[in-house]
C-alpha cells in the first residue's frame, strides 16, 4: 500500500561501522596486550577473565535472553576440564583430540538434564541444575580415579606444532580468541531466524507456538550450547592451570557465573566480559579485605555478591551494559534483502472448497461453559463474521479452533484432516494463523523482526549455520517476505522501530502482518479493527478483501458492526458461550434475537 523507504533504512544501516569498529578495537587491543609491558599479574588477571566471560556469556543466552535459569553451569565447565585432564594424563590424548569428547560428553549430559526439566515450567530447571552441580561436584571428589579432593595434577600443556601455549603469554590468545569467537558467533545467533525464535522464548512461548515455533526445541538448544561453551572453558582452564580439583566445579562457582552474567548485562552478550571482569576484580579485593574487617579466613566474598545480585536485580535489572550500550548506537541491519527471491507459497483451496469444520466445540472452564457446543463451517474464499457480546466466548472458540486451548470436547476439521488434538505450532503449520485479542509480540524486537517470527517455518537455517553467518540468503528472504507483509497494511515506514513502542491500533496491524507472514490459508482476526481510526479501519477493509481475492479465507471477531456488515459473508452470533443464529449480514441485522442479545433484554 506504502511504498517502501530505503533512505530511512540505509542511513540506519550506516551505523553499522562505528559498533564493528568498537569491536575492531577490542580484538586490536586483546592482540597487543600481552605485548605491552603489561604485569604478569594483569595477563593472568584477563585470563581468568576470559574464561568466566566464556561461562557467563552462555549464561546471558540463557538466563538473560530465553529466561532459563541454571545453577549449574559450573559442572559443565568441570566436565570440561575432568575430561581433558584425565584423558592427557591416564590414556595420554592430545589436548585437541579431549576438546571433542568433553564437548560430547557435555552435550550427551546437557541434553538428557534438558530433556527431562525444559518440558515442565517454572522451577524445576534451577533445582535440577542445582542437583547436577551438587552430584557432579560429589562425584568428582570421591572417585579414587580422579583423584579425589586432590584432583588431577600433572596436566599436560596445549601445544599446535611449534607453539606451546603455556609458555610466557601464549595462553591469552587462546583464550581471549575463544572467548571473543563465542561472542561474536552467540552475536550472530541472536540476529537470525533460530535467535529471533530464543528471544521469544522469554515472554512469548504462546505466540512463537501460535506461528509454530517449537519452542523445547529452542529451549533445549539454548541449554546445550550454554553448556558446551561451559565445557570449552573448562578445557582451557584445564591446561591454563595444569591442573584440576573440585573446588572450581562446585556451586559455589555455579552462583558465581550467574552474578557475573546478571551483573554485566542479562541481554547482551558483550556484557558477560562487563560482568566477569567486575566480578573477578572485585572478589579479589573483598578476600583480602573482608577477613582483615572482619577478623576471621573464610570466603565472605560470597554474601557480598549475594547482597549484590539481589541489588542488582531490584535497581539495575539489565545489568551494567546498558550504561556502556547506551554510548553505543543500536545497529540495524541494512535493508540487503529488496532483491531476494520471494518465498514459496502453499497452494491454495479452490473457492467454495470446505476448508474448516467446527463440530460441536465445548470448553469449561471449571464450573463455566465458555463455548458451549458450537459449530460452524468455512469454505475457502468466504469471510466469516464472528459477533458477540463481551464474554460471549468468541476469542475462546479461536482459541480452541487454533490448538492454543485444548477442548472439554467436540471436533475440528480442516482441509478434511482431523485437528483437534493438534497442538496450536502443529496447526500453523497446516495453514492456519491467527492474531490475539490482547496483543502478543515481543516488545523489545523490531516490528520487521517480530512479523519475520511469522516466516519461521518457511525458511530452513538453523543455530549452527547463524553462528558462522551461512544464514544470510534465507534471511534476506524473510526478510523481504516480512517487508512485503508489512507493506501491505502500510507500516512498512514503522519496520525499525520497537514493536513496544507502537500505539495500540499499529501493534494489532502488526500481528496480522505476522499472520500474513505465515502464509496462512485461513486467518483468524481477533478484533483486528479495535483502536485504528476511521480512515485506517477503511485501509484494513480493504487489505481483507485483498486477500479474500488472493484464496485467503477469514474468520473475523469484531464489535465494529459497520465493519463486519460490509466485510463478511456470513456471521455467526454467539451470546454466553451458546451459538444464537447464523445468516448473511441482512439477516442478522434483522434478527430480534440478535437485537436483544446486544441491547442485553430477555427474549
Ligand atoms: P469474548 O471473546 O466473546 O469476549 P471470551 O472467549 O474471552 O469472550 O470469554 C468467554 C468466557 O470465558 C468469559 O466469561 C471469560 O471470563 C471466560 N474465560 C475466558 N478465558 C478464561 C480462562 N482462561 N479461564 C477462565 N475463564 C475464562
Ligand atoms: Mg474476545
Amino acid at each position: 500500500m506504502i511504498p517502501a523507504a530505503p533512505a530511512a533504512a540505509a542511513a540506519r544501516g550506516a551505523r553499522v561501522p562505528l559498533r564493528t569498529a568498537i569491536f575492531g578495537a577490542f580484538v586490536a587491543l586483546a592482540i597487543v596486550a600481552p605485548q605491552l609491558p603489561v604485569p604478569d599479574f594483569w595477563i593472568t588477571q584477563a585470563n581468568y577473565i576470559g574464561l568466566y566471560a566464556l561461562v557467563a556469556m552462555g549464561l546471558v543466552l540463557l538466563t538473560g535472553i530465553a529466561g532459563l535459569t541454571s545453577f549449574g553451569q559450573a559442572a559443565f565447565v568441570g566436565i570440561g576440564a575432568y575430561a581433558t585432564a584425565y584423558l592427557s594424563t591416564a590414556a595420554g590424548l592430545s589436548p585437541w583430540l579431549n576438546l571433542p569428547i568433553g564437548l560430547a560428553l557435555t552435550c550427551a549430559s546437557a541434553l538428557l538434564l534438558g530433556w527431562i526439566t525444559l518440558r515442565m515450567s517454572g522451577h524445576y530447571l534451577p533445582l535440577a541444575t542445582i542437583a547436577w552441580c551438587l552430584a557432579l561436584n560429589y562425584t568428582m571428589a570421591n572417585m579414587e580415579w580422579l583423584g579425589k579432593f586432590d584432583g588431577i595434577l600433572g596436566v599436560p600443556p596445549i601445544t599446535l606444532g611449534a607453539i606451546d601455549f603455556t609458555e610466557g603469554r601464549n595462553i591469552f590468545y587462546l583464550i581471549w580468541g575463544a572467548a571473543l569467537a563465542a561472542a561474536v558467533a552467540l552475536a550472530n545467533l541472536l540476529d537470525s531466524r533460530a535467535g529471533r525464535a530464543i528471544r521469544a522464548l522469554n515472554g512469548g512461548v504462546v505466540m512463537a507456538e501460535a506461528m509454530g515455533i517449537s519452542t523445547f526445541r529452542y529451549k533445549v538448544q539454548v541449554f546445550v550450547i550454554a553448556a558446551l561453551l561451559a565445557a570449552v572453558s573448562g578445557w582451557l582452564f584445564a591446561h591454563f592451570q595444569r591442573t584440576v580439583n573440585p573446588s572450581p566445579f562446585g556451586i559455589r562457582w555455579g552462583i558465581e557465573y550467574l552474578v557475573m552474567a546478571v551483573i554485566g548485562g542479562v541481554g547482551s552478550v558483550w556484557g558477560a566480559f562487563a560482568g566477569a571482569a567486575v566480578v573477578k576484580l572485585i572478589e579479589d579485593q573483598l578476600q583480602v579485605l573482608l577477613p582483615a574487617l572482619i577478623g576471621a579466613a573464610g570466603n565472605f566474598e560470597i554474601v557480598v555478591f549475594g547482597i549484590a545480585l539481589v541489588l542488582v536485580l531490584k535497581y539495575a535489572p539489565q545489568g551494567l551494559w546498558p550504561f556502556v550500550s547506551r554510548w553505543v548506537p543500536t545497529p540495524h541491519r541494512a535493508r540487503d534483502w529488496a532483491d531476494a527471491p520471494l518465498l514459496a507459497e502453499r497452494p491454495r483451496p479452490a473457492p467454495g472448497d470446505a476448508l474448516l469444520d467446527v463440530d460441536a466445540v465445548r470448553k469449561e472452564f471449571g464450573g463455566l461453559v465458555a463455548v458451549n457446543d458450537v459449530s460452524f463451517a468455512i469454505r475457502a474464499g468466504e469471510i466469516v463474521g464472528l459477533i458477540g457480546p463481551n464474554g460471549a466466548g468468541k476469542s475462546t472458540t479461536f482459541n480452541l479452533v487454533t490448538g492454543v486451548l485444548a477442548k472439554t470436547a467436540g471436533a475440528v476439521r480442516f482441509r478434511g484432516e482431523d485437528i483437534t488434538a493438534l497442538r496450536s505450532r502443529e496447526i500453523a503449520l497446516r495453514g492456519i494463523s491467527r492474531t490475539f485479542q490482547h496483543v502478543k509480540m515481543m516488545p523489545g524486537m523490531t516490528v520487521l523482526e517480530n512479523v519475520a517470527l511469522g516466516g519461521h517455518l518457511r525458511v530452513r537455517s538453523g543455530a549452527a549455520r547463524a553462528m558462522l553467518r551461512l544464514d544470510r540468503a534465507d534471511e534476506r528472504r524473510l526478510f523481504r517476505e516480512a517487508e512485503r507483509q508489512l507493506a501491505r497494511i502500510g507500516m512498512v515506514e514503522q519496520m525499525h522501530e520497537l514493536a513496544g513502542n507502537l500505539a495500540l491500533g499499529r501493534q494489532r496491524l502488526m500481528e496480522i502482518a505476522r499472520a500474513l507472514c505465515t502464509d496462512p490459508v485461513l486467518l483468524l482476526l481477533d478484533e483486528p479493527a479495535a483502536g485504528l481510526r476511521h480512515l485506517e479501519k477503511r485501509a484494513l477493509a480493504g487489505v481483507l478483501r485483498q486477500l479474500r481475492a488472493e484464496g485467503v479465507s477469514l474468520l473475523l471477531v469484531e464489535h465494529d458492526m459497520d465493519f463486519v456488515m460490509n466485510l463478511t459473508d456470513r456471521i455467526v452470533v454467539m451470546e454466553f458461550g451458546t451459538k444464537l443464529m447464523e445468516g448473511t449480514p441482512a439477516e442478522v441485522q434483522a434478527s430480534p434475537a440478535v437485537r436483544a442479545a446486544y441491547l442485553g433484554t430477555e427474549h
